[in-house]
């Protein structure tokens, strides 16, 4: 069994610190605050008073802070990880920080001969506790082979997405999704509870529909991911319903503020030729082009 520098025990990394010490792991561990770090300790790990303590002799560190700048002075500053890690040893960032951030880490513990993965994390910290945590993981692939069993004490999915970097970019774009939706689901239920919908019967109608379920799983296989642009639903139709909760909401005065920009584009795809193609495909080209990803 392995001895693992662990920093950072806030809500998340207090809540996988158990799960590796359960694998038989050995903990050293730091935090700024001493009661983030002293219950810790007392589940046996070691509690150590700088970074660079609690990386010596280990094989894995690891990291879950708030924010990059944290993540750059725990790794550099004065008696930082980069100072007590070893040449054999592994950085497992897993902070929900820029991939830039990511990349510039990895390049500085690079030059010193230092390995490093981006790892963050999905789901919350209760499912942390339950290992139920998901991974998305950017470096080499043997460095993700050396890290993955212990990713695997602490979740149940580790996906490998990339290079270095890209777990970050994962993590952003999947959080990214997440945030919006969830304004979208309030600006909908709104909608209807002005007009005297209850919420119950909104949510049995909706959640047998791609707006419950989601579009990734349901209508993008195969259309959008497979440029397939057949219409299961036409672009202009779609674009005529947002239009129908626009006026909905406007007569009520419900901010519909996601709904607005959505038109736009939407708008800007009918104009474009796209208002006969499949609503997926031809909303995914549109967003591609205006992005300059695609000609
Ligand atoms: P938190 O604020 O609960 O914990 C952060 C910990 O870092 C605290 O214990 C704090 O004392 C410590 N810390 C701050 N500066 C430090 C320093 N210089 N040296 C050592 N320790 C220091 O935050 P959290 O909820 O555990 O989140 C940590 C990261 O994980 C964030 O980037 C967050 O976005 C991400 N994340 C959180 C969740 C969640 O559900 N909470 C889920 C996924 C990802």
């Amino acid at each position: 069994m392995a001895k693992i520098g662990f920093i950072g025990l806030g809500q998340m990394g207090s809540a996988m610190c158990p799960n590796l010490i359960d694998c038989g792991h050995s903990l050293q561990v730091f935090d700024i605050s001493k009661s983030a770090a002293d219950p810790i300790g007392n589940l046996g790990a070691k509690v150590s008073s700088t970074p660079k303590e609690a990386a010596l002799d280990c094989e894995v560190i690891f990291t879950i802070l708030p924010i990059g700048s944290i993540v750059e002075d725990v790794v550099f500053g004065s008696d930082g990880i980069s100072e007590g890690m070893a040449d054999s040893a592994i950085f497992v960032e897993m902070s929900t920080i820029l991939p830039d951030e990511t990349r510039s880490i990895g390049k500085r513990l690079a030059e010193r001969g230092l390995s490093m993965v981006d790892a963050p994390v999905g789901r919350t910290s209760a499912h942390a506790v339950n290992r139920k945590s998901t991974f998305m993981v950017g470096g080499t692939k043997d460095d993700f082979n050396r890290v993955l069993p212990f990713l695997e004490c602490m979740g149940e999915a580790v996906t490998y997405c990339g290079e270095l970097g890209s777990g970050a970019t994962v993590k952003l774009v999947n959080n990214y999704i997440a945030a919006v939706s969830n304004l979208v689901n309030a600006e909908g239920l709104a909608l209807g509870l002005s007009a005297g919908v209850s919420e119950e019967i909104m949510v049995e109608v909706i959640s047998k529909t791609p707006a419950g379920l989601g579009h990734i799983t349901t209508t993008w296989p195969k259309k959008a991911l497979v440029d397939d642009d057949s219409p299961a639903f036409m672009l202009d139709l779609a674009r005529k319903d947002i239009g129908l909760a626009l006026a909905a909401g406007s007569a009520s005065e419900i901010s519909l503020a996601t709904g607005t920009v959505a038109h736009e584009v939407y708008s800007k795809a009918s104009a474009a030729g796209r208002g006969r193609q499949d609503w997926t495909t031809g909303i995914y080209r549109t967003v591609k082009k205006l992005s300059k990803i695609v000609d």
